[in-house]
């Protein structure tokens, strides 16, 4: 099966000029699932990693699977105010604006090996604020895992030599 084509593009979204690559219509597809999970365990399975942990919402729905497989704890790193407990957080400077990025205390151990995980690497602007907010927990970034590279967009020179892996690569 073409894991591609299970991916819908959106033109015009979230704004004018953006094609957003829709993982939707992947997910619900049962097969198209089980491979997708497959396949990321396969690419991953080699790390030593001692944590999953991924940004909400779209990189849950991945690094859960994906954790569960490798026999690891998932953490959830989350916007400003969703976790309950005291959290580590981490302030980033979009194109327009800022962003933050939180973690319980705690949830990742001092030293601890970490496998970040999302949808979509664009810009790259989402996960280099995931790696400095695994930094500022102590952990230590020891690989990196996406559905989805957008190349072009020059994320990887952001992202430097940590260990990347992406699953479908598209223009
Ligand atoms: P970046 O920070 O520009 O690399 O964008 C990546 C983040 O935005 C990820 O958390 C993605 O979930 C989301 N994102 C960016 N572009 C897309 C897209 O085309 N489809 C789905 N998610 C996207």
């Amino acid at each position: 099966m073409d894991l591609a084509s299970k991916v819908r593009v959106i033109k015009d979204f979230p704004k004018p000029g953006i094609n957003f690559r829709d993982i939707t219509t992947l997910l619900q597809d049962a097969e198209a699932f089980k491979k997708t999970v497959d396949a990321l365990v396969e690419l991953c399975k080699d790390m030593q990693v001692d944590v999953v942990a991924c940004p909400e919402a779209r990189g849950f729905v991945l690094g859960a699977p994906l954790a569960y497989a490798l026999g690891k704890g998932v953490v959830l790193l989350r916007k400003p105010g969703k976790l309950p407990g005291r959290t580590v957080c981490y302030n980033y400077e979009l194109e327009y604006g800022s962003d933050a990025l939180e973690v319980h205390e705690g949830a990742i151990q001092a030293g601890q090996k970490v496998l970040l995980v999302d949808d979509v690497l664009a810009t790259g602007g989402t996960v280099a604020a995931a790696v400095e907010l695994v930094k500022k927990s102590g952990g230590e970034v020891a690989g990196i895992a996406f559905l989805i590279e957008l190349l072009g967009l020059g994320a990887r020179e952001k992202l430097g030599d940590y260990p990347v892996v992406t699953l479908l690569q598209l223009e």
